[in-house]
């Protein structure tokens, strides 16, 4: 779905943390949120969840006012960095969670839950741990079980806030790939939020530079480096090389 945010301004007490916002993701696309700690990002990816809710501004999903929508109302898949997984859930319970809540009567029959996690484990190339408990799952395969999770309620929109930001180099370019091949095969509209520079340029498909609460410069990871268009952009990008 595309996504419309239009001057959303968020404060926490004197704090401006978002400052007059205006971002459009076209449906299908996949995003990347880049910025220091503490410029913003994950206010705005949880105001798009309905985790938060914005002092001014606009959002809109499809043309629909979703600041009108209750979170639950709004199937939003989400990952966060230290992953939520159930403890005391097999993987395959953990991702068959999503389709087992809500109101009865629009809930799919234990046949067609156990179908759709089959064909998400095959998906997420991970059928060998589906009888496993998150504590006996590295930290990478902990992360392609989150995405998963999110992945099985075939969200309206995915918002990814670091979601590799805990493991180390190698596993992090694995995972990078493994999430560009699960984007082109699900086409879901992505946010994915991270403060390293290569992630996001090799990832997304445009980049949104953010700083102190504002958007610095949108585009491709080639205007963004060859032509930064703020001092900040530049030093940004030039201090995380
Ligand atoms: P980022 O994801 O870019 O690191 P955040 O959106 O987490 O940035 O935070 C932006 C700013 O808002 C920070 O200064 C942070 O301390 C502040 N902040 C975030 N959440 C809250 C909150 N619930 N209460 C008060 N301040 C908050």
């Amino acid at each position: 779905m595309s996504i419309e945010i239009t001057q959303l301004a968020k404060r926490f007490g004197q704090t401006n943390v978002l400052r007059g916002i205006d971002l459009k993701v076209e449906k299908g696309e996949l995003v990347a949120l880049l910025g220091p700690s503490g410029s913003g990002k994950t206010t705005l990816l949880k105001i798009i969840a309905g985790l938060e809710w914005p002092d001014a501004g606009g959002l809109h999903v499809d043309g629909i006012d979703w600041l009108q929508l209750a979170a639950k109302d709004r199937r939003i898949g989400f990952v966060f960095q230290h992953y939520a997984l159930f403890p005391h859930m097999k993987v395959r319970d953990n991702l068959a969670f999503g389709l087992t809540v809500g109101p009865r009567a629009a809930r799919p029959g234990k046949d067609v839950i156990r179908a759709k996690v089959d064909e998400l484990l095959q998906f997420l190339q991970i059928p060998h741990l589906a009888d496993r408990f998150p504590t006996q799952l590295s930290g990478g395969q902990k992360q392609r079980v989150a995405l998963g999770r999110a992945l099985a309620i075939t969200p309206n929109v995915l918002l990814l806030d670091e979601p590799f930001g805990a493991l180390d180099a190698a596993i992090r370019r694995d995972l990078r790939r493994w999430l560009r091949d699960v984007h082109e095969a699900t086409g879901s509209t992505t946010i994915f939020v991270t403060h390293d520079q290569e992630e996001a340029f090799e990832l997304a498909d445009r980049v949104v530079v953010m700083g102190d609460g504002q958007i610095e410069q949108i585009g491709t990871a080639d205007q963004i480096h060859d032509h930064p268009a703020s001092p900040f952009v530049a030093r940004f990008m030039g201090a995380t090389v």
